[in-house]
């Protein structure tokens, strides 16, 4: 298999990978990117961003990614498509292979590989997947106008999903399993006090029925207790926004994560447990999950990354 050396090896492409390029680039480590399965990462998926400072008016999140990725082209970033598909992070430097057929060894890595969304784990998803099923409403919002849809969640990207579809669908459940809203209390007042949005709470999710795509959920309200009412509610689309998964997989075997797979690190920095190799944005990250704090801890990995070769002369 070809091997190619490099300094500085940055796996993802959203707000993290492209500042640690922009980080790196300018302190001359030759930095190379591989985009990872969503050039752009999950800011791509999303229409406006308003609170990215610097914006007044906010931004397209795929204009932010595009205007990133030219700041990081412009300090020598090499930018490339490809998916890290194994590493081998057992002595320095490491070696990641890129789509299974090229090898790259890394004096440092950092790891922006973010984190994918999570389903309920139910068949009739995988059956109505692109037919009534998804987990970004802003990628397929658009196809409900007028329609009425489902969001399971009750969080903060539960809520925002919710108001946003809520701007296209003629009605929008919130279907959420406890009897409250674990979103912050901004978000749970715009949709408390929106006049397209029901909240149904104490609900689950058991199953989609529908010939021709999704035509309804089965719904069990209060599971498990004396008074458990099981019914069908008509919908059109079925969103799921019940959080994300940490796309950490190929890198377990040697970096220590929490149980989900969130990457852990040291201090407050994106150190892994790996000399070297750090971790940065949401794969690194179960709280905050902000494109600004992305942003943040990719430049940290990248000043890191320039300490720990300089320290070597490296
Ligand atoms: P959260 O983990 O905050 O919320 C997940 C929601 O999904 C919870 O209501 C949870 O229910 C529910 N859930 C999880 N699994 C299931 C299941 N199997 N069946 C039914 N419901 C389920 O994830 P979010 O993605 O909403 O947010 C993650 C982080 O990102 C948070 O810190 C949030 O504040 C932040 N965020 C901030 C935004 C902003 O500031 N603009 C926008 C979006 C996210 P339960 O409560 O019962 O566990």
């Amino acid at each position: 298999m070809e091997i190619e050396k490099v300094r500085c090896l940055i796996i993802g492409s959203g707000p993290a990978g492209y500042t640690a390029a922009i980080y790196a680039g300018r302190a001359n480590l030759s930095p190379v990117l591989y985009e990872g399965l969503q050039p752009g990462g999950q800011l791509t998926t999303t229409t406006e961003v308003e609170n990215f400072p610097g914006y007044p008016q906010g931004i397209d999140g795929p204009k932010l990614m595009e205007d990133l990725r030219t700041q990081a082209e412009r300090f020598g970033a090499d930018i490339r498509f490809g998916i890290a598909t194994a590493s081998d992070l057992t002595n320095a430097p490491y070696q990641i292979v890129i789509d299974g057929e090229k090898t790259i060894e890394a004096q440092t890595l950092i790891i922006a590989t973010g984190a994918t969304a999570k389903y309920l784990g139910l068949e009739d998803e995988k059956k109505y997947a692109g037919m009534g099923v998804s987990a970004c409403a802003t990628c397929d919002g658009f196809f409900y106008r007028k329609k009425v849809v489902a969001v399971v969640g009750g969080g903060d990207t539960a809520c925002e999903e919710a108001i946003y579809l809520a701007g296209l669908a003629s009605k929008v459940y919130l279907i959420v399993r406890k009897p409250f809203l674990r979103a912050s209390k901004i978000m749970q007042e715009r949709v408390m006090n929106h006049d397209k949005i029901e909240v149904l709470f104490e609900h689950n999710a058991v199953g989609l029925y529908g010939d021709n795509g999704v035509e309804g959920v089965n719904l069990v309200e209060r599971f498990g207790a004396a008074d458990e009412k099981r019914y069908s509610l008509p919908i059109d689309g079925f969103f799921l926004a019940i959080g994300h998964q940490p796309n950490s997989d190929i890198f377990k075997p040697y970096i220590d994560t929490d149980e989900t797979g969130y990457i852990l690190t040291e201090d407050n920095s994106p150190r892994t447990n790996v000399p070297g190799v750090f971790a940065a944005g949401d794969v690194a990250d179960p709280h905050y999950r902000q494109a600004i704090t992305a942003a943040g801890s990719g430049c940290k990995a990248a000043i890191e990354a320039e300490r720990y070769l300089s320290e070597r002369g490296l």
